[in-house]
């Protein structure tokens, strides 16, 4: 299939989601939301940190590499550090000291919603999905100012025993506390000098102070848990994500087993008060083994449907189900790490029993499904092309406030290179027999085990953002699905 027919097939998707969009009855998204707090650092900024703190130990924190930020000195060596090699780095912090000190030292120049459950309810509330149930176990007054004012979209509350839905503006605790995370940017060309140290920022890029105050549990209350089943019919899909919140011990004794239990029991609620709910889990980069491990171990695998990942998360998930050689072709970006991509999906959907995994990377998404999904694989790849779409309008526009923003990503070129790159995976499955070079340039493969579904994808050159494309794709892709398999309204 040329360039020219994937643009066609892009158009027929959209205005076919865009008509069934409406057949979803609601969503519920969980669990993870916070204030992302941006910062583009300038010399003078560094310059000004820099007379905070002592230099001597700036240098010995630069070479012991904090993990985590305890005081200021922790930052600016990590700081340093991530400009100096040009990387982004993502480094936790337990206490809201950071945040206070970089309130008074550094004042934030936006603020805005993060989180892959905060930034998805919001895109879906702003797709006019009928009922989008966003729940969040830390609601606070700061947080909530975050969500979209929009009708459709409300946080479960127990009023005098009565589970009721209301705007998050109506539903926060307001003894809750915000959890803020910087997201401090630095641009290539910066000077820094510090001491006797003195070199250029060889790329832009961004340090995420990762906020991840002792009181965050991923959890429900009591009243709500039992009230879960109530949402019925409201919610035909979910999708949670914010896993990577769980410690392996708690202050008070509590283990990561407890809330690993607790989450799988949300998910058993959800299902009792609709047997046909399909859930989805966005998976996240998690430093820690045993977490990672647990999540997909635990709670994805046969209790989840669906999985969405990027290709270095495959890579992460591979590894720790014990497909270390696998993994390691994934990333190795040779010619083949398409192919070792597509192998690690199907493993993926076969070691968790899963009903689908969508993975996407730039310029393509590959999609294996289970042969009982009931939706066939031409439906599947309207899913995805929608999702493409909106990642294209997301990537150039930097927001979807409206399904017509959505629309203006029909006019993104799909991408060259992305197409290239599927080439090599279509002449590696018809080489092993397992299609036709036919069924490949037309995305959607069956295979006696699965199906698989690979589109090229809309790229946009000069992206004025980029934070959260991935959570716009995963959450894209699966409420067109639930679109295509609920019956027109
Ligand atoms: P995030 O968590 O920030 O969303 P991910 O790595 O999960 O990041 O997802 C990024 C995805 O966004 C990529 O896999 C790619 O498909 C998509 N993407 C990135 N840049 C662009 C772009 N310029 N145009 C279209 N899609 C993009």
């Amino acid at each position: 299939m040329h360039l020219a027919q994937w643009e066609n097939h892009h158009d027929e998707a959209f205005s076919d989601i865009r008509k069934s969009l409406d057949n979803v009855n609601g969503m519920f998204v969980a669990y993870n939301s916070n204030v992302d707090a941006i910062k583009h650092i300038s010399e003078k900024d560094i310059s000004k940190l820099l007379t905070l703190v002592d230099l001597g130990e700036v240098q010995e924190k630069i070479v012991n590499y904090p993990r985590e930020i305890i005081s200021p000195v922790d930052l600016i060596s990590r700081l340093i550090i991530a400009m100096r090699d040009g990387k982004a780095a993502e480094v936790p912090t337990y206490t809201s000291d950071i945040h206070e000190w970089l309130t008074d030292n550094l004042v934030f120049d936006d603020a805005r919603m993060g989180g892959q459950a905060g930034i998805i309810s919001n895109l879906l509330a702003h797709l006019g999905i009928r009922k989008v149930i966003t729940y969040v176990p830390w609601l606070s007054k700061e947080q909530a100012e975050y969500f979209a004012d929009l009708p459709n979209l409300m946080h479960p509350v127990i009023e005098d025993g009565i589970l009721v839905l209301k705007h998050p503006r109506q539903a926060y605790n307001p003894e809750f506390k915000p959890r803020v995370n910087w997201i401090i940017e630095f641009s290539k060309g910066l000077e820094i000098k510090y001491g006797e140290e003195h070199f250029v920022v060889p790329r832009d890029n961004r340090l995420i102070i990762s906020s991840r105050p002792l009181w965050i549990r991923i959890d429900m209350s009591r009243e709500l848990y039992e009230q879960i089943p109530k949402l019925e019919e409201d919610v035909d899909g979910a999708i949670l994500a914010g896993y990577q919140m769980i410690r392996e011990v708690y202050e008070d004794g509590a283990t990561y087993h407890e809330y690993v239990q607790r989450a799988v029991n949300v998910i058993e609620r959800l299902k009792e008060g609709n047997p046909d709910i399909r859930i989805h889990v966005e998976f996240t980069s998690i430093q820690n083994k045993t977490i990672r491990k647990t999540l997909l171990k635990d709670i994805v695998c046969r209790h989840v449907h669906s999985l969405g990942l990027d290709t270095v998360e495959v890579a992460n998930a591979l590894n720790v189900l014990g497909h270390e050689e696998l993994a390691y072709s994934v990333i190795s970006k040779g010619e083949n790490a398409i192919v070792a991509l597509y192998e690690g999906a199907v493993r993926l959907l076969h070691d968790l029993k899963l009903e689908r995994v969508h993975v996407h990377s730039l310029g393509f998404y590959i999609c294996v499904v289970s042969k009982d999904h009931p939706l066939n694989v031409k439906e599947h790849r309207t899913a995805l092309l929608f999702a493409s779409t909106l990642a294209a309008a997301q990537a150039s526009h930097g927001s979807i406030e409206h399904l017509n923003d959505a629309a203006m990503g029909l006019d993104v070129p799909v991408s060259k290179d992305g197409y290239g790159e599927l080439e090599i995976l279509g002449k590696y499955l018809v080489r092993r027999d397992i299609c036709s070079m036919d069924d490949f340039v037309d995305g959607c493969i069956h295979t006696p085990t699965h199906d698989v579904i690979v589109v090229p994808s809309k790229v946009v050159k000069n992206p004025i953002a980029t934070v959260g494309i991935g959570d716009a794709i995963s959450a894209g892709a699966f409420v067109a699905m639930l679109a295509k398999m609920r019956p027109a309204k």
